[in-house]
């Protein structure tokens, strides 16, 4: 059996970011976390984590599938890498990798395993997209950009190779294959198959490619029936009619549409078991405290809503004048700006039951990150 010891780096600064991007979650997990369930499913039988004073604590409270080691990080990315090394003795491979590139595959972590297991050494790598010179002094000197290649994180090696090269000079290592090439090992790379799939999170850019890349859709629909003597109220807005919607709550329909997408997005189910009709509580609730509460239980799972858009389908009143206070309403009760709010308003054409003026629906998407 080949024993895979994955090393998890958490100890680098977030110095150009601003805030602790190893730890803020992203669509609901932190960087570490993802960068970790990689190395796990991408076949790591135990994992060496180097953290800061700041993180220490987050990375021993985590659950980790297979056995967990935490060592302290040195001054430098080269000594984390030594002191973990020390903690991975058993290993016959290590797998290197940068927590702040949370957007590994497991089948890249998989590939460059595979890659140390046959020719001694798997390390990521992508060809360079941009064209690249060389400042010597103030000249720049064009580089062959066909040529190029960046390296980035796993990188893997045999334990023995990789250890015997960290005991050379580490002063001016910026990653593990610069060691391995200067101790005379000839390095093999796999290729990422999309440069920007294995993306560091280093600038705001970067964090927003991240939560594109992990954000989660939901869907949601209602309908409520029309009746004389109720209020009218859609999107917290009431709005003045001979008649409003039936149900149990202010049957805001276009919240419950938005609530629904929201809770679909987190797979927390539906706003009926939140909210069951049949709980006295309920009776005449203002649908946007439950909204808000929504968004509170999803503060709870460290998601937020990024963007909602909604239609509401009505044969009458006419409510494109409203539309503007729905959404003021609806962004202030997310905690997203005005702009990442859209209510739209159609009729059927005096078709279907919303058009025959029973009922009025609303569907709706949105997006949690
Ligand atoms: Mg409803």
């Amino acid at each position: 059996m080949t024993r895979i010891v994955g090393i998890l780096l958490c100890a680098g600064g977030s110095a150009r970011m601003g805030f602790d991007k190893l730890t803020r979650p992203i669509a609901g997990k932190t960087a570490i976390e993802r960068s970790m369930d990689a190395l796990v499913s991408g076949g790591s039988d135990a994992l060496v984590f180097t953290v800061s004073e700041t993180n220490r604590a987050f990375v021993e409270s985590l659950t980790c599938p297979v056995p967990k080691t935490v060592v302290s990080g040195g001054e430098t990315r080269a000594e984390s890498v030594k002191r973990a090394l020390g903690g991975a003795e058993t290993a016959d491979i290590v797998v290197i990798h940068d927590a702040a590139r949370c957007m590994a595959s497991p089948a890249l972590i998989r590939r460059s395993i595979e890659s140390a297991v046959r020719f001694g050494s798997g390390i990521a790598a992508a060809r360079a997209a941009d064209t690249t010179m060389l400042l010597d002094g103030e000249t720049p000197v064009p580089l062959e950009r066909d040529r190029l290649i960046c390296m980035q994180t796993p990188q893997t090696f045999r334990f023995g190779e990789i250890r015997r090269a960290y005991e050379g000079d580490l002063s001016r290592a910026t990653d593990d294959c610069s060691l391995y090439l200067a101790a005379g090992y000839t390095p093999r790379f796999v290729f990422a198959e999309d440069e920007r799939a294995n993306r560091k999170l280093t600038t705001a850019d970067d964090w927003l490619l991240a939560l594109t890349q992990f954000a989660r859709f939901g869907t949601g629909f209602d309908t409520h029936r029309l009746a004389p003597g109720r209020r009218l109220v859609l999107g917290g807005v009431e709005i003045p009619f001979e008649q409003g919607l039936l149900g149990h709550s202010d049957a805001d329909v276009l919240v419950h549409a938005v609530i629904d997408a929201l809770l679909g997005a987190a797979a927390m189910g539906d706003i009926g078991r939140l909210f069951p009709d049949t709980d006295p509580a309920y009776e005449g609730a203002d649908s946007m405290l439950l909204l808000r509460e929504v968004v509170r239980r999803l503060a709870e799972l460290g998601l937020r809503p990024g963007h909602v858009d909604a239609t509401i389908i009505a044969e009458r009143p006419k409510l494109m004048p409203y539309v503007p206070q729905m959404r003021a309403r609806l962004s202030e009760a997310l905690g997203v700006p005005v702009g990442a709010v859209s209510v739209k308003a159609t009729t059927t054409e005096g078709m279907n039951d919303e058009g025959k003026g029973l009922c009025i629906s609303a569907s709706a998407i949105a997006t949690v990150l």
